[in-house]
C-alpha cells in the first residue's frame, strides 16, 4: 500500500470554534485517526501528518507559505509516494496553482483539499475529503500533477476556483474538464497530458509589490488607475476585464499609460472576468488596441491562476523577454493556448 504525508496547513477542516468564530487548531493528526479508527474497512494508504506553523486561516496566506509547503515537499519526496496538503478553501486554488507553477513536472501526486465545515461538527464534509484524497493519492491514475480534490470531483489545480461560499461542491473548473469524477467508483475520464519529471522545490522570491490587479468597472476612477501604474515596485500587472478582453479606454488614456508601462518593462496579462472562456483579444476595437500596448492575452486562465503564476515568474528572476514568452504559453496546463 502506498505511503502519503499529509501537511496541514490550517483552514476549516481542522479549526474548532471560538468566542472570535472558528480559529485553527493543532491536533488535526490524532483527531483524523480517531474518526478512521475504522480505516481498516476502508483500505486507506497508511499517512503521517505534519502540522505546518504558524496554522492559519488561508485568507492570511502570503506567497512565503507557497516556498514553506515546497520545503517540506522537498524533504519529504523520496520516503512518500503521494502527498496530501489540507488548506482552507478561501485560498487553495492560489496555493495549488503556486505550487503547481513552482515544481513543474512531478512524478508524484500533490493533492490540495480541505472542508466546509470541520471534522467532528455534524454533516461535516471533513472526512469525505481525507478519504477522498488518500484514495486518489494511492491510486495509480491519479494525474501526476498538483490537483484538488472536493466533493466528488478531482481538478487540476490551476484550473480550480472557489464557485460556492456554501454549497459542498464549492470548487470547479468552469474552463477544464475534472480530472476525476467521485461516485460510487472513481471514474478518470482521461489521463494527464502534463509532462512527469523531477520536481522543482526552489523557493520564489517573495515580492509582495511586484504583482497587481487592476479591476475595470463601470465609474472606475482613471485617476487611481493611473496611480498604480505609475509605480515603479510593479513588475507584472493583470488587467481585469470585460467578457472577451475588453478595456475601457478612456478615450485612449488608459492604453496609452498601459503601453508606457510595458515600455517600462511591466508584463500586462489581460484576464477575463467571465467565468467561463477565454480572452479574444481584438474582437473588438477597444480590445484591439490592447496587442498595440504589448497586453500578453491569457486565453482561458484564471485570475487565481494567473496572479500565482505571475508571482512565481517574477519571484524565479524572469523578467523582459524571457517572462513575457513563458506566459504567453501554458506552462502546466493553466490555459488554453493562446490567440
Ligand atoms: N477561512 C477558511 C480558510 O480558508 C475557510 C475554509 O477553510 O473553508 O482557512
Amino acid at each position: 500500500m502506498p505511503s502519503v504525508l499529509m501537511l496541514y496547513t490550517g483552514g476549516t477542516i481542522g479549526m474548532q470554534p471560538s468566542s472570535q468564530g472558528y480559529v485553527p487548531c493543532a491536533g488535526v493528526g490524532e483527531r483524523l485517526v480517531a474518526h478512521l479508527a475504522l480505516g481498516d474497512p476502508y483500505r486507506l494508504p497508511v499517512f503521517d501528518v505534519i502540522e505546518m506553523q504558524p496554522l492559519i486561516d488561508s485568507a492570511e496566506l502570503m506567497p512565503e507559505a507557497w516556498n514553506r509547503l515546497a520545503a517540506q515537499l522537498e524533504n519529504h519526496w523520496p520516503r512518500y509516494d503521494a502527498f496530501v496538503v489540507l488548506q482552507g478553501t478561501d485560498t487553495m486554488e492560489y496555493s495549488a496553482s503556486a505550487l503547481s507553477f513552482m515544481l513543474g513536472a512531478l512524478d508524484k501526486p500533490v493533492i490540495f483539499t480541505g472542508s466546509q465545515i470541520p471534522l467532528g461538527e455534524p454533516r461535516s464534509d471533513a472526512l469525505n475529503s481525507v478519504v477522498s484524497a488518500l484514495q486518489l493519492a494511492a491510486h495509480p491514475d491519479t494525474p501526476r500533477e498538483v490537483s484538488l480534490a472536493f466533493h466528488d470531483r478531482l481538478l487540476r489545480g490551476n484550473r480550480a476556483r472557489k464557485v460556492r461560499t456554501q454549497g459542498l461542491d464549492a470548487f470547479d473548473s468552469p474552463n477544464f474538464p475534472w480530472l476525476a469524477e467521485l461516485g460510487i467508483g472513481i471514474r478518470f475520464p482521461q489521463p494527464s497530458a502534463l509532462l512527469i519529471g523531477k520536481p522543482n522545490f526552489a523557493p520564489i522570491e517573495v515580492d509582495d509589490e511586484a504583482v497587481a490587479v487592476l479591476p475595470l468597472h463601470p465609474g472606475m476612477s482613471l485617476r487611481r488607475a493611473k496611480v498604480l501604474l505609475a509605480d515603479k515596485t510593479l513588475k507584472g500587472l493583470v488587467l481585469y476585464t470585460y467578457g472577451v478582453g475588453n478595456p475601457l479606454s478612456f478615450e485612449g488614456e488608459l492604453l496609452d499609460c498601459l503601453k508606457a508601462v510595458n515600455e517600462r518593462g511591466v508584463a500586462l496579462l489581460n484576464v477575463t472576468q467571465c467565468a467561463q472562456g477565454e480572452v479574444v483579444q481584438g474582437a473588438y476595437a477597444t480590445g484591439a488596441a490592447l496587442n498595440q500596448a504589448g497586453v500578453i492575452a491569457s486565453s482561458d486562465i484564471t485570475l487565481e491562476a494567473a496572479i500565482a503564476k505571475l508571482t512565481v515568474l517574477i519571484g524565479r528572476g524572469l523578467d523582459g523577454c524571457e517572462l513575457r514568452k513563458v506566459l504567453k504559453s501554458a506552462v502546466r496546463g493553466e490555459c488554453d493556448s493562446m490567440r
